[in-house]
C-alpha cells in the first residue's frame, strides 16, 4: 500500500472510532448516573491524550530530534502549528458562539467544548494517518488504540453536547459520526505529504500532539468550571494506556 492509502486506513480508525462513540451515546445518556460516569469518560480520554502525546506524538520525536538543532525545530513547529490551529479556530468560533448562546440560550462554554471537539480532529487524524503510514507497526498500534479509545469517548460526548442543545438523538448521533470526517481528511491530508516527503512525519506526529494538549487544556478548563477535580483513577488508567500497549506490542 502507498503512504496515502495506509494514512487513509489510520483515518479511518479514526473516523469508525469516532462513530462507534456516537452510537453508544444514548446508553451514556440515558443512565441516571450519567454526569458521573460522562465525567469519568473525559477524564480517560484525557489522560491517554497525555499519553498518546508524551509516549508517541511528540516525546519520542524531539528525543530523536535532539541531536539536529535543525530537526528539533521542526518537530517543536510542528507542535505549534498544531496547538495555533486549535486555539485559533476556537478564537473564530468564540464570537459566533457568544452570539448562537444568547439566542439558543444556551452556554457558550459548551458550544466551544463542542465546537474543539470537532476541530481538533483535523490536526489529530493527521496524526492517525501519519502513524499508520510512516511508523513502524509496533509503534504504530499503540497509538491508533490510544487515538480509538479517546475518539470513542469524545464521539460520546459530542453527541451528548448536541443533545444538549436541543437536538433530536437521531440529528445528534448523526452530527458526531460526521465529525468523523474531519478526523479522515486530516489522515488523508497527511498521506499526501508523506508521499511528498517523509521527512514530515516527526513534525506531522507534533502537529496532532500540539492540538491534542491544548485541546486537554481547554477540556480540563471546560470541566473545572462545572466542577472540582479530575478523577483520579481513570485519568491515570488512560495515562498509562500507552506505555503499556507499547509493551505489550514491542
Ligand atoms: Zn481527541
Amino acid at each position: 500500500m502507498s503512504s496515502f492509502q495506509l494514512a487513509l486506513v489510520g483515518g479511518f480508525f479514526s473516523f469508525a472510532s469516532t462513530g462507534v462513540g456516537a452510537l453508544l451515546a444514548p446508553a451514556m445518556g440515558s443512565r441516571k448516573s450519567s454526569v458521573a460516569s460522562t465525567h469519568k469518560a473525559l477524564d480517560f480520554a484525557i489522560g491517554v491524550m497525555l499519553s498518546s502525546v508524551a509516549f508517541s506524538l511528540l516525546g519520542p520525536g524531539l528525543i530523536q530530534a535532539s541531536h539536529s538543532a535543525m530537526l528539533f525545530s521542526k518537530v517543536l513547529l510542528g507542535g505549534v502549528l498544531g496547538a495555533g490551529f486549535v486555539l485559533v479556530l476556537k478564537k473564530a468560533f468564540e464570537a459566533s458562539s457568544l452570539s448562537f448562546a444568547s439566542r439558543e440560550k444556551q452556554s457558550p462554554s459548551k458550544i466551544l467544548l463542542a465546537a474543539v471537539l470537532v476541530l481538533h480532529g483535523f490536526p489529530e487524524g493527521m496524526g492517525a494517518g501519519a502513524s499508520m503510514a510512516g511508523m513502524s507497526m509496533s509503534a504504530a498500534l499503540p497509538l491508533q488504540l490510544g487515538l480509538a479509545a479517546q475518539n470513542i469517548v469524545e464521539g460520546a460526548i459530542l453527541a451528548l453536547c448536541f443533545v444538549g442543545f436541543g437536538w433530536t438523538w437521531r440529528k445528534s448521533i448523526f452530527g458526531s459520526v460526521l465529525s468523523g470526517l474531519v478526523e479522515w481528511l486530516g489522515a488523508a491530508v497527511a498521506g499526501v505529504g508523506l508521499m511528498n516527503s517523509t521527512a514530515l512525519l516527526s513534525p506531522l506526529l507534533a502537529a496532532a500532539g500540539g492540538a491534542m494538549l491544548v485541546s486537554v487544556v481547554l477540556e480540563i478548563y471546560e470541566q473545572t468550571e462545572n466542577r472540582k477535580q479530575v478523577s483520579v483513577k481513570p485519568f491515570f488508567a488512560g495515562l498509562a494506556l500507552i506505555p503499556l500497549m507499547n509493551t505489550l506490542f514491542a
